[in-house]
């Protein structure tokens, strides 16, 4: 069969040499410069860094899989974390379970109701009970007033900005579920995974197997449109110089995000509906290379309304700076709306207004450590997954013949993640070459 693989994210990449792997000829078609997707990374320093913070948990077990299996498994190093919080004008290290007891910024008995519902979380293992409610829902249920107010609100709003108050309970749960997980025993350190050249090394040596089974990548390739013919895809539509032509296909997987995929093709009502149905929110993330550290923390949480920004991931805290020719490296970042002013602002915007609020977390820091700045907007960072979703998930099958979807809104009840794409990519390859067999018979 020839495949067309429409984006060269973490998804269409594991697709891509999984269906080249199986003896088919594919093409993959990537409208960016490069590679990766939202993992996509930079030169820093000499060394490689994702242009939005990135790390795995023990138990993304198809991401490890697949880098076992591509001779690049030893490239994974797997680090303790740090993760704090700031509120009222402080930072609380959240390094150990025992943090939670001295978790000041909220009475001691909350603190134990916050350790109480966490535990239940835990424990819970039956996701589908919980889906029909929002975590706003659930939380109001079940935590105290005050652990909802400087905790789970801070923390639903560091993910999901404005939209705090419609995200379902699944993804709740999951988050708990995965840093248990991460976790050496209940009351042990979280260990987080990074490879070690960056997620370049996997998006790479991925592009190198798919070219070794004569399929082809091609960047700055933005398609265009699906040809459909008499109900089947038969071919997308790309331009270049300005000159339209299309490239016939047996099957064709796309990877956009669910608002983009009706630009390219027209599709029936229902399907196009349940794609409309997920609201995405963008990311927009400030990089600072930086002489002198920051914090000492990795992972950091807002709980302060006055800071402009959701998080500060401190990159050099997980890994060494000598990776980056020494500079330390922070993400500055937040999740908007995509109309959001913020979305719209420049670099330079973003860096006058967040710059000032950095004194916080160090009173020493000066403007004068910033060696670097990188800017990156990413548009569908983050779908918002409301309430029975079970119900209402887009098929990878699209009601179009032989045209397939594989986005981040099909991840569930996880939240999304490079993990989940391949795990997709792969599980999307495999129903193609399935179908692919039942038609050639
Ligand atoms: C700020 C941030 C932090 C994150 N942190 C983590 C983390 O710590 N760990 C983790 O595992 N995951 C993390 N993620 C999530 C992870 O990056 C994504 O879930 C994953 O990379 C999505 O891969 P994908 O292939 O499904 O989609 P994408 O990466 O979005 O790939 C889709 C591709 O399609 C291309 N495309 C779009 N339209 C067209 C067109 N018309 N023609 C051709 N190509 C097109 C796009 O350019 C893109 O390359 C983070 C994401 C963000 C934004």
């Amino acid at each position: 069969m020839r495949v067309g693989i429409i984006g060269a994210g973490a998804a269409g990449l594991a697709a891509g040499y999984d269906l080249a792997r199986a003896g088919n000829a594919v093409v993959i078609f990537e409208a960016a410069p490069f590679a990766g997707g939202q993992a996509a990374t930079i030169e820093v320093g000499g060394g490689r860094l994702e242009l939005g913070y990135h790390h795995l948990f023990t138990n993304d077990t198809a991401m490890i899989e697949l880098m076992d299996e591509l001779g690049i498994g030893g490239s994974l190093r797997w680090v303790p974390s740090t993760v704090g919080t700031y509120a009222g004008g402080k930072i609380y290290p959240f390094v150990t379970p025992m943090d939670l007891l001295r978790f000041s910024a909220m009475p001691f008995r909350d603190r134990v109701n916050l350790g109480l519902v966490t535990l239940r979380l835990q424990r819970h293992r039956d996701w589908k009970i919980l889906e029909g409610v929002t975590a706003r829902e659930w939380l109001e249920s079940h935590a105290s007033r005050a652990s909802y107010r400087v905790w789970w609100e801070p923390m639903l709003r560091g993910k999901f900005g404005r939209f705090h108050d419609q995200v379902g309970m699944p993804w709740l749960w999951g988050k708990i579920q995965t840093r248990v997980k991460s976790r050496k025993g209940l009351f042990g350190r979280e260990m987080l995974g990074y490879p070690v050249h960056s997620f370049d090394e996997i998006f790479t040596t991925l592009i190198a197997q798919v070219l070794k089974r004569g399929g082809a990548v091609r960047l700055s390739c933005p398609v265009k449109r699906v040809v459909v013919e008499d109900g089947r895809a038969v071919g997308v539509e790309i331009e270049s110089g300005g000159v339209r032509t299309t490239e016939r296909f047996d099957a064709i997987l796309s990877t956009v995000p669910s608002f983009e995929f009706p630009k390219l093709v027209d599709l029936p009502e229902d399907y196009r509906k349940k794609l409309a149905a997920v609201h995405y929110l963008a990311a927009v993330v400030v990089i600072l290379e930086l002489k002198s550290p920051l914090t000492g923390t990795y992972w950091m949480n807002i709980a302060d309304r006055s800071v402009p920004f959701l998080g500060v991931i401190e990159h050099t805290n997980l890994m060494p700076p000598d990776l980056y020719g020494g500079s330390h490296v922070v993400y500055l970042t937040n999740y908007l709306d995509r109309a959001d002013p913020m979305f719209k602002m420049s670099q330079t915007e973003l860096v006058d207004t967040y710059l000032p609020h950095l004194s916080k977390f160090n009173p020493k820091f000066e403007r004068s450590w910033v060696k670097r700045v990188h800017y990156n907007a990413v548009s569908a960072a983050q779908p918002i997954i409301g309430p029975g979703y079970s119900q209402r998930i887009p098929s990878h099958q699209t009601p179009i013949d032989r045209l397939w979807l594989a986005n981040t809104t099909q991840i569930y009840p996880e939240d999304r993640g490079t993990n989940y794409s391949v795990r997709m990519g792969r599980e999307v390859a495999r129903m193609i070459r399935a179908a692919g067999d039942t038609t050639a018979r």
